[in-house]
């Protein structure tokens, strides 16, 4: 499963910075996941809580949240969020152009808060 590979690369980002920064124990990780990222949330949800079952990091809650996306069309500049940001086809809401989008947000994946002590 793709989703518990990325869970545990997490797991590792914090158990880095909980020994950097002498944290103990960590309640709650608030990650934002965009929806161009190709990671399921509920999956990663999930595998984070298999993953966090014993540990430094059991007992915390990962919490996904998903970036809209967001794209800017590349005939007349105008910035939308399609409605299925899944399907190929995305057209322009302003001139419906289908092609040549740019990306603004909506690829990236980051830690957005850790909840410790
Ligand atoms: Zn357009």
């Amino acid at each position: 499963m793709h989703e518990m590979s990325i869970a545990q690369n997490i797991a590792s980002i914090i158990q880095d910075e909980m020994e950097k920064n002498g944290l103990t124990k960590v309640s709650r990780v608030v990650l934002k996941n965009g929806r161009l990222a190709g990671v399921v949330s509920d999956s990663l949800a999930f595998a984070w809580e298999v993953l966090t079952k014993t540990g430094p990091l059991a007992g915390s809650v990962l919490v996904v949240e998903e970036i809209p996306l967001v794209l800017k069309c590349g005939a007349c500049q105008h910035e939308f969020a399609p409605d299925h940001p899944i399907s190929h086809l995305m057209p322009c809401t302003a001139c419906g152009e289908q092609l040549g989008h740019t990306v603004l947000s909506g690829k990236e994946m980051y830690i957005d808060s850790i909840d410790a002590e």
